[in-house]
């Protein structure tokens, strides 16, 4: 199945089943974006909460 990629919302997780594969792009149409510690103070503790597995 063909998905169209969001040209907003770039992204190189190829392991995530929202992935476009043929482009870096992600294909919802909107994603959530969250932090893993209390206060985030770096890009390592945000991720992307929309992230499902392809596996
Ligand atoms: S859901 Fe998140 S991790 Fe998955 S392709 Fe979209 S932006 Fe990337």
């Amino acid at each position: 199945m063909m998905m169209n990629q969001n040209n907003n919302i770039g992204c190189t997780v190829t392991e995530c089943k929202h992935h476009a594969q043929n482009s870096n792009y992600c294909t919802l149409n909107k994603i959530e974006v969250t932090k893993h510690t209390n206060q985030a103070n770096c890009a390592e503790c945000t991720d992307c909460s929309s992230f499902e597995c392809k596996c």
